[in-house]
Parts: structure tokens; sequence; C-alpha cells
């Protein structure tokens, strides 16, 4: 069984494809379990995710898409939230999705996961920094509002990483995810970028499995080339850290499947 959970569309201004193409890769590449998770509107960031009135037209689309492919794929419906505590909207927490991935992409108002504003970890203490991020992952967790953990570890995405062992900087967060029953994603994106390295890395992905938190997988794709990226070596890594099962999700209801 091959899941894969988290995949954009252009509606969120920086992808490419039509739904339509990234359904057809993801059927070309035997997927089984096919999800779009595009960036929920935010009016913060108008810029980098669909707006307001994009909603209902996103929803409807892979709803009728779902429809279309039954018998030959199935597809879920879901958005990548940004965790930012007092700017998040009640009709993206509320919308009638099969999931929620909870994502943090800024820490305050700095977009520290975009290239534009990669100047900020300059002379910036490592340390500090990674332990703010893993705070905002923490209080995610605890706020209870999402299903999936979105890529547990994007701050090493620039390759900044503070000296040492870094498993006791996401300790807290791990503890909480587990507590709130939350799902991690194992994300493939991260070979794409700096880092060259999926999210979340073994070390921590094995910290997970000590606390029995459930795995999904997520291409994370942008464009429909991008659907099912080294999905082989995403389930690999789950295997080393012994996981067998990954979990799908219709109504908010989750389920493991053998992958
Ligand atoms: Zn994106
Ligand atoms: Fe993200
Ligand atoms: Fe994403
Ligand atoms: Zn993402």
């Amino acid at each position: 069984m091959t899941i894969d959970l988290h995949n954009h569309t252009p509606l969120c201004n920086h992808a490419e494809g039509s739904p339509e193409e990234y359904i057809e890769a993801a059927v070309a590449r035997g997927i089984d379990i096919f999800g779009f998770a595009d960036h929920a509107p935010m009016e913060f960031d108008p810029k980098y995710r669909m707006s307001f009135d994009e909603m209902k037209q996103y929803e409807e689309s892979v709803r009728e898409l779902a429809e279309r492919y039954r018998g030959t794929i199935e597809i879920r419906l879901g958005y990548e939230v940004d965790y930012l505590p007092g700017r998040m909207d009640e009709r993206v927490l509320r919308a009638e999705v099969d999931y929620l991935i909870g994502s943090v992409h800024f820490i305050d108002d700095w977009g520290f996961d975009n290239p534009e504003f990669i100047g900020r970890y300059d002379g910036a203490d490592l340390t500090t920094i990674w332990r703010e991020y893993f705070d905002a992952v923490e209080a995610m967790a605890h706020s209870g509002l999402f299903d999936i953990v979105g890529h547990l570890d994007l701050i090493k995405v620039f390759n900044y990483r503070p000296e040492g062992d870094i498993r006791p900087l996401a300790e807290s967060a791990l503890d909480a995810v587990a507590a709130a029953e939350m799902t991690l994603e194992l994300n493939a994106a991260g070979w794409r970028k700096p880092v060259e390295e999926a999210y979340p890395s073994l070390d921590l992905l094995r910290m997970a499995h000590d606390r029995r938190i459930p795995i999904t997988f997520a291409s994370d794709a942008h464009s429909p080339a991008q659907v099912g990226y080294r999905m082989e070596a995403l389930h690999a890594l789950a295997r080393e850290a012994g996981y067998d099962k990954a979990a799908d999700f219709r109504n908010r209801e989750r389920r493991l499947l053998k992958f």
C-alpha cells in the first residue's frame, strides 16, 4: 500500500501543474492513496498561499476528482495549515476535510524556510533558533488542532545546525506529539533542499517510534514530476526505524495500513 498525503496545487502560487496531472502521475507511480494538502489561506501571507475565495474552489475540485477517479485511486482532501497563534482562521480549522497537516514555517513573523529571508541565520544563535522552532511544534501539538505534523525538523532546511546532539532539543515536542495522538509525516521534500535529507532525520524518527507515534508519507510535491518523489527511500527510512504501517485519514479518522 502506497500512501502520499501531502501534495500542492497551483492555487498556492508557487506550485505548477493541474490537479489532474498530479493524479495521473500518482496513478502512473502506483500510489494507492493520494492526498492534496495545499497551503491553507492566511491573511498574513497571500503571496505563498491560496485566497479565502479559492478555498471552496480547491475543495470542490478535489472532491470532483475523487469521484471521477473512484476505483482507480483513492483521493483525499486536506490542508497544510501554518501554525501561527492568533493568525489561524476558523474557516480553515473547521473545514470539512479528511485531515489537517500542521506545519511550522514561521518563528514569530520570520519565514525561516524561505530563501528570501535566509540572511537571518547569519550570526544568529542556532541553538536558540532551533529551540524556538521546536517550542512552536510543541505548542502546535498541544493546540489539538491538527492530525499530522508537517516536516518535523524543517528548521534544518538550509543546514544551519547547532553543534552536537540535537535530539534533546526535539524531546518535548515529540512527547507532545505522542500525547496529542498526532501522526508524523515522513516528507521527501528535504531531499530537494540544501539539507539533502528527508524530514525527519532517522534519529528523530527513532525517538518517534519509541513513543509509538504513527507515521504517514509525503512527497510534498509542488509539481506533477515530484509526486511520489523517493517513496521507496521514504519506506526504507521508516522500516529502519521499525515501522511497517502508515496512516490514512478519512473525515479526520485515522486507520493504519501496511506499506
Ligand atoms: Zn509550498
Ligand atoms: Fe510546509
Ligand atoms: Fe507542503
Ligand atoms: Zn510543505
